[in-house]
């Protein structure tokens, strides 16, 4: 018979899983398990609908054999078997190569803890067998087929006999060596605790004969044994258990293995709805960004279940995009098995549950913020940019819902890293407050750094650092928080001076007139006005602008690929109380050629504060270095 070779990849993870160490060898079991799990749903889901199943609901189930004398352990289940194409597909090859690549690659040296954590699937035998043997029926086929390989050699698949529709997967254990003992998966405590430990809430029992000692009748020190077909798993799922007997252990467990995450998840959120839709949930908020999270290929969505039966692997109608982080399960006695995809999508139960859904998180979220800060801000570093697009997408229709849950860089935060809520910043407003004021910027250094942020804070006034292109487009959504506008230190009037300051500085930019309508001759255009500042309070010059587009938000949009470009309205405020603004009253006097070279220099350099880049770095180095000579 023909030896076929594993694809590349296949191989690679073959080795991996040979050569990774004992402790984390165990789970190969369940592994298997819940393939066998996953064939018994698909045949007992088409029972459903198809008469010609012929196998009743309850003698579905899965049978491990362990057999010391043949040194081999059996699992067996009736589920929908495989074809030939399906044998070479599904065990030629690694089903989920994708997700698995990423995982290895990224973890040289450490790839024995993958694969004790991460869902491995098939290959995981051969942690523990030298040789593995798997007959299989598949359902409405006559053929059965036998697929057997003794690891990176590769695979050869002949036909068989099989009276019955299903999977068996015959397992020749390695031989024990000093530090590792394989036979003990033939013992029957093992076993029975390997599938509490990790299968205990398959939907189909797990069954495994076992040997029972008691006394024999009429005797008082002489045993019998007896054996009988024992389930060893309660078969209860996860999401229909009583919360009470559930360890944050049990709860782990589970997550990682359902949704192939090792990663220990923030929080769950386990709950039972009842009322105008019935639902059992359990949701769980990932701790760490999926590799794939910001990307397109990142498919958001529940698992859906009717009454125990899984109806989809992930249903997108149940997550708003804002939560599109969240895993889980939802299981409704409400909806239709045979419901399809399409109808689900106008279901009135499902639309009720995804709302609640929606609200249980946001709660769950709120509490996390109030009760644990650090875990929060864990939180917030992985997926909080979701909820700032959140706020912003659908013209702010989900603002009202999500406003409590953001947090921002502050001034009044001890250090970078820290965060404010925007009730905490109104909280600590003065009295006499009219803004919630922000300074934009690529990093909070830069905002902090900026003139107008510095004059803010001076008056004792707290501002916050937006350092995220999404931040001012959020705030710009929301408009204003608790009846207090927001106010760009860099844009229009502050509102920090009192009527009869402004008339002086207005009789002020009034004497200069002349030489400001000089100076905006010289930059060509380039701001739509210049004028005193307000704004600053030691810097010579800084840039603000009018309108509805920001400086920062005019960075932003023409970073984005649309190719269309905008321009916020620039002004150029001077500092009056700065030597700077003398030495240019002078020059509109005794040098227009100089005052035209300071202007432009002026304006270059509030460009570079702004954070934003000059049009022509050599000619405005040329000009420095002219002065300098
Ligand atoms: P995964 O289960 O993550 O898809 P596996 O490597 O464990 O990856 O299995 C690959 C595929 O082989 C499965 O998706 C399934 O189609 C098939 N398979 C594995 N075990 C069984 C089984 N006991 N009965 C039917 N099909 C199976």
């Amino acid at each position: 018979m023909e030896q076929k070779q594993f694809q590349a990849e296949s191989k690679r993870m073959l080795d991996l899983m040979i050569h990774s160490i004992y402790t984390h060898k165990e789970i190969f079991l369940r592994e298997l398990i819940s393939n066998a799990s996953d064939a018994i749903d698909k045949l007992y889901f088409r029972s459903l609908t198809d008469d010609q199943v012929g196998i009743a609901k309850d003698d579905f189930c899965i049978e491990l054999k362990p057999d010391k004398e043949a040194r081999t352990l059996t699992i067996i289940d009736n589920g929908i078997g495989m074809t030939a194409e399906e044998l070479e597909q599904n065990l030629g090859v690694i089903a989920h190569s994708g997700s698995l690549e990423f995982k290895t690659e990224n973890a040289q040296g450490e790839n024995t803890d993958i694969i004790g954590q991460f869902g491995v699937g098939f290959y995981s035998a051969f942690m523990v067998a030298k040789r593995v043997t798997v007959r299989t029926r598949a359902y409405g086929s006559d053929t059965a087929y036998v697929w057997q390989s003794e690891g990176v050699d590769g695979y050869t698949i002949d036909t068989c006999d099989k009276e019955t529709v299903g999977t068996e997967i015959v397992l020749e254990l390695l031989d024990d060596t000093e530090d590792e003992n394989y036979g003990e998966f033939l013992e029957e405590y093992r076993l029975r605790s390997l599938v509490k430990k990790y299968s205990d809430y398959i939907r189909f029992p797990i069954r495994m004969e076992t040997t029972h000692e008691h006394l024999k009748e009429g005797t008082e020190d002489e045993y019998e044994t007896h054996t009988v077909m024992e389930t060893l798993n309660s078969q209860t799922p996860m999401w229909k258990r009583n919360k009470n007997e559930l360890t944050e252990e049990d709860y782990t467990n589970f997550y990682r293995e359902k949704f192939m995450d090792y990663n220990t998840p923030l929080v769950h959120i386990h709950s039972r709805q009842e009322g105008a839709v019935t639902y059992n949930s359990l949701l769980y908020i990932p701790s760490k960004v999926p590799y794939d999270y910001y990307s397109k290929e990142y498919e958001k969505g529940l698992q859906l279940y009717a009454n125990g039966v899984m109806i989809m692997e992930k249903c997108s109608d149940l997550l708003p995009d804002h939560f599109s982080f969240v895993r889980g399960i939802i299981d409704s006695e409400d909806l239709s098995l045979n419901i399809s995809r399409e109808m689900l999508q106008h279901d009135r139960q499902l639309k009720l549950i995804a709302k609640a859904v929606e609200k249980s998180i946001k709660n769950e979220l709120a509490k996390l913020l109030k009760t644990d800060r650090a875990k929060y801000e864990e939180f917030w570093k992985a997926f909080g940019i979701q909820l700032k697009f959140g706020t912003y997408q659908n013209f702010g229709m989900n603002k009202e819902l999500l406003q409590d849950l953001l947090l921002f860089h502050s001034s009044s935060c001890e250090d970078a890293e820290g965060f404010t809520t925007l009730a905490e910043y109104v909280s600590r407003m003065r009295e006499d407050q009219k803004y919630i004021y922000y300074a934009a910027g690529e990093s909070v250094s830069r905002c902090a750094a900026l003139p107008a942020a510095e004059l803010v804070r001076d008056k004792g006034m707290e501002v916050l650092y937006l350092t995220e292109s999404v931040d001012e487009f959020a705030l710009k959504m929301i408009m204003q928080y608790q009846e207090k506008e927001f106010k760009n230190v860099s844009a229009g009037d502050l509102g920090l001076e009192s009527e009869e300051d402004k008339s002086a500085l207005d009789a002020k930019n009034e004497e200069s007139k002349d030489l400001f309508a000089e100076m905006q001759k010289a930059l060509d255009g380039k701001v739509k006005a210049i004028r005193l500042s307000s704004r600053l309070k030691s810097h010579p010059v800084c840039l603000s602008s009018e309108g509805q587009i920001s400086l920062e938000m005019e960075k932003v949009l023409n970073a984005m690929p649309t190719g269309e470009k905008v321009q916020a309205e620039r002004v150029l405020e001077l500092n009056a109380e700065h030597p700077i603004f003398a030495t240019l009253q002078r020059l509109y006097t005794e040098d227009k050629e100089k005052l035209a070279t300071y202007t432009d220099l002026l304006y270059q350099q509030a460009l570079l504060m702004e954070g934003m880049s000059v049009e022509d770095p050599v000619a405005l180095s040329r000009m420095i270095c002219d002065l300098m000579v």
